[in-house]
């Protein structure tokens, strides 16, 4: 590879992209009028480009980036284990990170998980967890559970099976007829909760309908899967704890599954390191990926408790193996950034630093509760999400097809900050690192972005 020579510019870059990349979730005819933007290097909360434009990364690099781009410590982490082992396959063999993380998630994440399963990234971690589940009751004599059930606004990532267990229209429905069949209960979404009541209540309320769909299907049923506490793709839309509680109860009743896919919440961001922690229980399989290795590479885990591992043990012949793998499963330099990003975690309160910085988020945004095109500014720890309508008393939304939200976008692009609205919804996940200031000009700039948009 040629490297970038000083006098690259974000032109240059843009221009060769353009005629040979094809973008992630990116209708590429939009290039043609909004440029793809070429980034030099990374520090702390800033993305650089090569004409020294300056990006507060607003969104943590699609939820991923927790200490920051370029974080010392983690590069230190990574170069030593770069002039040690770059990889190795995990099939027969092992190595010292892969290990030693292990140690570490089962210690750290709810208790009754034992076992970690590792992949390359979300999609494939869910996918892992519905084999899984599925296989279970297969070796336990129990081949008519084949089904899944999950959320309506769910989001479990693109892989056939992921999205099939996923419930967000735009990205479902154009491949709805290769997907396999699932169950769809309402989503405890407290968005639409009544007058005067309460997340709880409306989060209860709302629960009644997965206990009908377990009564209903629990024979056919191997396993509920759930993003805990945020739908973060399906708009950032909240529930409360409660209904995780009264999910794992029934799960238990009706002798299913529990998955809970916290990649994205996972690691913090909702306020506790996971969000299950805050309803006090332990899923039968947990999906871990993103924020795992701060940010840094593509590694997913998916923890599994000892009754499911116990499945699948027995003599060979008897056919019982989970034989799914991955060429980098377990990656040793993903497991060593991992390791670096858990040693933070230990070392630097971080959970409790991060009570202030949430409290920051809320009081910054307080006044966007009064305006006109604002239907609701609601929040879970360090994800801060702000709905935009077009009419606030019946919450009408936008029509989709005006995209004001990417408005909000392109001038926070202006001013420097990432933000990257789903819809009409603007929100903040920033890295860990942000300081009180940054996220007062965050909030500033996503204030005026939504002034602009907003304008008839
Ligand atoms: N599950 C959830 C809850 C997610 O938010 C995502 C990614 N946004 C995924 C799964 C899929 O992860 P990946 O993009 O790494 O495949």
């Amino acid at each position: 590879m040629s490297p970038p020579g000083n006098n690259t510019t974000n032109h240059d870059l843009m221009q060769r992209d353009l005629s040979v990349l094809w973008h992630p979730c990116t209708q590429m005819k939009d290039h043609e009028t909004v440029p793809v933007i070429p980034i030099k290097q990374g520090k702390g909360v800033w993305l650089e480009d090569f004409d020294g434009n300056r990006y507060l990364d607003a969104i943590s690099s699609w939820w991923v980036n927790l200490f920051g781009h370029a974080n010392p410590y983690i590069n230190a982490a990574l170069v030593d284990q770069l002039s040690t082992l770059e990889h190795v396959i995990l099939a027969g063999f092992t190595h010292q990170p892969a290990v030693e993380l292990s140690e570490r998630l089962v210690q750290i994440t709810p208790p009754t998980l034992t076992r970690c399963f590792y992949a390359d990234n979300g999609s494939s971690a869910v996918e892992v967890a519905l084999k899984m589940s599925y296989h279970y009751w297969r070796n336990q004599g129990c081949p008519r559970k084949t089904k899944f059930i999950s959320l309506a606004n769910s989001y479990h990532g693109e892989t056939l099976g992921a999205l099939a267990v996923g419930n967000v229209a735009l990205y479902k429905e154009t491949y709805k007829p290769l997907l396999l069949e699932t169950l769809t209960a309402a989503s405890p979404d407290c968005y639409y909760r009544e007058h005067g009541e309460s997340w709880a209540d409306c989060s209860q309320r709302l629960f009644a309908d997965m206990r009908q769909t377990l009564e209903q299907h629990s024979e056919e049923v191997c396993a509920v899967i759930v993003e805990p506490l945020v739908q973060c793709a399906g708009n950032m839309r909240m529930y409360d704890p409660i209904y995780l509680r009264l999910l794992r109860e029934a799960c238990d009743q009706f002798n299913v599954h529990l998955i809970a896919d916290e990649i994205a919440v996972g690691f913090g961001r909702t306020g506790t390191l996971f969000a299950c922690e805050q309803a006090d229980i332990s899923p039968d399989l947990l999906c871990l990926s993103k924020g795992l290795t701060g940010g840094y590479l593509p590694l997913s885990v998916t923890l599994a408790t000892d009754n499911i591992y116990q499945a699948f043990y027995d003599d060979y012949q008897n056919l019982t193996a989970f034989l799914h793998s991955h060429s980098y499963t377990g990656n040793p330099l993903g497991c060593r950034a991992a390791l670096a990003t858990l040693d933070i975690f230990r070392d630097e309160n971080v959970l409790e630093k991060n009570k202030q910085l949430a409290r920051t988020m809320r009081e910054s945004t307080k006044h966007f509760n009064e305006h006109p095109h604002v239907a609701e500014v609601r929040q879970h720890g360090m994800i801060l999400a702000i709905e935009l309508v077009q009419d606030k008393q019946s919450r009408k939304p936008f029509p989709w097809q005006e995209r004001r939200g990417r408005k909000v976008y392109l001038h926070a692009l202006k001013k420097g900050v990432l933000l990257r609205p789903l819809g009409d919804v603007i929100y903040f996940m920033p890295p860990y690192v942000i300081t009180e200031e940054q996220i007062h000009h965050m909030t500033n700039v996503a204030w005026e972005g939504i002034q602009l948009a907003t304008q008839a």
